[in-house]
């Protein structure tokens, strides 16, 4: 008898995209004249960069004729854009990271679910909380957890990010084996200081934990004393394995490529204290279950770094960025305190009513679809997210709708 994984069962019914999902759909087909606006997924809106484009036709030609056809390629991607992805985001930094420390990927969702099945089926885990959902849900999918009880999972330690701490968590005071960070925050938008980094990494080398940090959102750091990676830490390469995506930094949420950094000298031990090397283990795993990155989306990824491909990768982080300012700014105006949306597409705005409630009321009254906070977690109640991923006419438009509907109450 095939049997299931009763680790699935575990699962909060709907994973909360699916949900907010599911309450548009409805709405719309009750109101198939309203002209819904959506500030809820973080989808990007404006389309591939020119360069970006050209390098990727160029690409898909040479895979059309004899002499430039590839086949299956490298397993962990191409030399040239692990070179370019070394150099630039990383060396170019400060942060001593050697192109074969770079595996490139179609996400970083696959990714940070992926890297758990490397460790232990009793590990405790700390997540964030808000926390993008991923991580939580592909843990409870691999066992590592309770059951759901009254908003949360047993066995997580939850990493409470509150306005009392401006959404950044320290480590706690407990041991734990595998922490998940996120700076840029999704869905905050908050960011972290050195300082902050610091006390992870610290915490991280004391108890021989290991830090999964995700920068998805990387490029929209404007304040420089931001560190962009957690490799720009001292000692972060034997503690932390980091995400990065093309995703939102170029507008490839369709075309698919990222990549993770493994480290050569980041460690895990099995039972008796014996130490492997995670980049070997990972190196290993990505080989058996993996067959790399198109060799097109790679060519398209690597013309993010040319001269031209920066300026126009620049070009769209800030006009989302510029989004974010007027969603901050008509909240603000409205009396509504909010944070992120400075070095962060997302802005997350304190409701003072129930979150789904809020959501209900600006979906119903303006037709704006945000993100309930509460589907991110418990501190997430009271809350929405708001992201800048649309067309600048749509954003203001929403805007206005939405003061219309909070002026009146
Ligand atoms: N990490 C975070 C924090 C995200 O918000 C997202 C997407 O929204 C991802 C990772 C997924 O990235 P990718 O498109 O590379 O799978």
């Amino acid at each position: 008898m095939i049997r299931i994984n009763e680790n699935y069962l575990k699962l909060k019914a709907s994973y909360l995209f699916s949900e907010v999902g599911r309450k548009v759909s409805l709405f719309q087909k009750d109101h198939p004249e309203a002209d819904i606006i959506r500030l809820g997924i973080g989808d990007v809106t404006k389309a591939l960069p020119p360069s970006i484009v050209e390098a990727f036709r160029r690409a898909v030609d040479e895979m059309g004729r004899d002499e430039t056809f590839r086949g299956y390629g490298p397993d962990h991607g191409y030399d040239f854009l692990r070179k370019a992805i070394a150099t630039h985001d990383f060396q170019a930094r400060g942060a001593g990271i050697e192109a074969d420390e770079i595996f490139v990927s179609d996400g970083a969702k696959c990714d940070t679910s992926n890297i758990q099945e490397l460790f232990a089926d009793d590990l405790v885990i700390a997540v964030p909380d808000p926390v993008y959902p991923v991580y939580v849900d592909s843990n409870v999918m691999a066992g590592r957890t309770g059951a759901w009880d009254d908003g949360r999972y047993g066995g997580i330690v939850y990493l409470d990010s509150t306005e009392e701490n401006g959404f950044v968590p320290e480590p706690p005071a407990e041991p734990v084996d595998l922490v998940y960070l996120c700076f840029p925050n999704n869905p905050t938008g908050a960011t972290a200081t050195k300082e902050q980094l610091e006390r992870w990494v610290e915490y991280a080398k004391r108890h021989r934990a290991l830090i999964l940090f995700d920068a998805a959102y990387v490029s929209f750091i404007r304040d420089e004393r931001i560190p962009h990676s957690i490799y720009e830490i001292e000692g972060a390469r034997e503690v932390a394995v980091e995400f990065r995506s093309f995703s939102k930094v170029a507008g490839f949420t369709g075309t698919r490529c990222a990549y993770t950094v493994v480290p050569k000298d980041c460690g895990v031990w099995d039972r008796s204290g014996n130490r492997y090397e995670l980049h070997t283990l990972w190196a290993r795993r990505q080989t058996t279950k993996f067959n790399g990155v198109s060799y097109p989306v790679q060519r398209a990824a690597e013309a993010v770094y040319a001269e031209a491909g920066q300026r126009e990768v620049r070009e769209l982080s800030d006009y989302y960025l510029e989004n974010a300012r007027i969603i901050r700014g008509q909240l603000a105006a409205l009396g509504y305190a909010s944070v992120g949306g400075e070095n962060s597409p997302y802005i997350w705005v304190k409701t003072g009513m129930d979150s789904w409630e809020f959501f209900d009321l600006l979906l119903r009254e303006a037709c704006v679809v945000t993100t309930p906070g509460i589907g991110f977690g418990m501190c997430g109640d009271g809350y929405v997210r708001i992201s800048a991923f649309n067309h600048r006419d749509r954003v203001t438009e929403a805007m206005e709708r939405i003061r219309k509907v909070l002026v009146r109450g």
